[in-house]
């Protein structure tokens, strides 16, 4: 029994991955004790957030960081940063940044919903997203001719949730960024390598606490010093709407120290053992096939794959998902390509137990 089952809930089988509508992750004993501490004492917060902030960056190499509530707050602070640039009758007006230079140019196929829509993040720090191109094709040409004097910032997008093909690479955006003497940012929440962007020269990068991390729920924003500290500023203006708790702050710091000393290809391995047992028990059931794939962004992430022929399994992908999460436990895995005939199965989330489960619950309704 978890608590949430204590106060009526039902139970999860979590297969579909570090998801906000499930709880994105579990924090470990660990992270946990470095909350409750951190959690029953007082401390100057203005001075916390430049040492947290401090901290951070001898884990992604940057100048400096600034710890958030999540990665769509690191987004929104960090915009209404570069639009004030630390003046605070700016601050004090914004969102509201009509007249100045406020627009943010992405290309179109990294316009994404990650279940909320990305421009939202960007238009509550006060920015005007300027999308360029088209959803499948950007030439360095639509960014360089969008670049005005009402321009802060060009903004890229690292996910699986962008078009993968037909988008301006990351180098030359970085390159047309700089010949303009604009910040080049990028929303990298859900990757795992918290160096690479700042190494490649990106000017701010934004992460998600609660996704790889597996931290307590937080973000942060990582880069440039004088990006940072005008970012920070935003605590006493629209920040505050999305404060980020001494508590969070503490877990974000050991989930930090955690990561960088765990053995993260004894993970992947553990994984990849989960999926093909998956995959293996999957393709005994009389009309479904499995097979392990790749995650689309290349991230070292493996999923078993259920391949769902309507004529075959009389029922499409859609009826299997909805007849998985009937019942308790509810069954949640990946239903990005479900339109395609496919479900995926993240093994990562999964606790002892669960994976046994899922092949039980599969047969159960292939059966009937
Ligand atoms: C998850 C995600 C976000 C939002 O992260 P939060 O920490 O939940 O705010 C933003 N961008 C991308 C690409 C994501 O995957």
């Amino acid at each position: 029994m978890s608590v949430y089952q204590d106060i009526g809930l039902e139970r999860v089988i979590n297969a579909s991955g570090r998801v906000t509508v499930l709880g994105v992750s579990t924090i470990s004993d660990r992270v946990a004790q470095a909350a409750i501490a951190g959690g029953q004492s007082y401390v100057v917060i203005d001075d916390l957030m430049v040492r947290a902030g401090e901290i951070i960056s001898r884990y992604t190499g940057a100048e400096d960081s600034c710890p958030t509530s999540c990665a769509s707050a690191a987004i929104a602070i960090s915009i209404a940063g570069l639009i004030s640039k630390g003046k605070k009758s700016i601050m004090d007006r914004l969102p509201d940044s009509s007249g100045l230079a406020n627009e943010i140019i992405l290309q179109k196929g990294h316009v994404i919903n990650f279940n909320a829509p990305i421009e939202t993040m960007i238009r509550l720090g006060g920015g005007v997203p300027v999308e360029v191109g088209t959803a499948t094709e950007v030439v360095p040409e639509d960014i360089e001719e969008a670049i005005t004097d009402k321009t802060v910032a060009v903004m890229y997008v690292k996910s699986h949730h962008c078009v993968q093909k037909g988008m301006v690479d990351l180098p030359t955006m970085i390159d047309i960024a700089h010949r303009n003497n604009l910040p080049l940012i990028i929303d990298a929440a859900a990757e795992e390598d918290f160096r690479k962007y700042i190494a490649m020269g990106a000017d701010l990068v934004f992460y998600s606490g609660a996704k790889a991390l597996e931290a307590t729920t937080s973000g942060f924003v990582t880069g440039k010093k004088e990006y940072i500290a005008y970012a920070r500023k935003q605590y006493h203006g629209i920040g505050r709407a999305m404060k980020v708790g001494k508590e969070s702050i503490m877990g974000l710091l050991a989930a930090l120290d955690q990561y960088e000393n765990k053995d993260r290809k004894a993970e992947v391995e553990k994984n990849i053992e989960i999926v093909k047992y998956l995959c293996e028990q999957i393709n005994r059931i009389p009309n479904l096939k499995a097979e392990m794939i790749q995650d689309e962004a290349g991230r070292a992430i493996y999923r078993a794959r259920v391949y769902v022929d309507p004529d075959k399994a009389g029922m499409t992908a859609t009826e299997l998902d909805r007849r998985l999460k009937d019942g308790d436990p509810t069954i949640r895995c990946r239903t990005e390509f479900m339109s395609l005939g496919k479900l995926d199965f993240d093994p990562r989330p999964l606790v002892a137990g669960d994976k046994e489960l899922i092949v039980e619950k599969l047969k159960k309704i292939m059966e009937a």
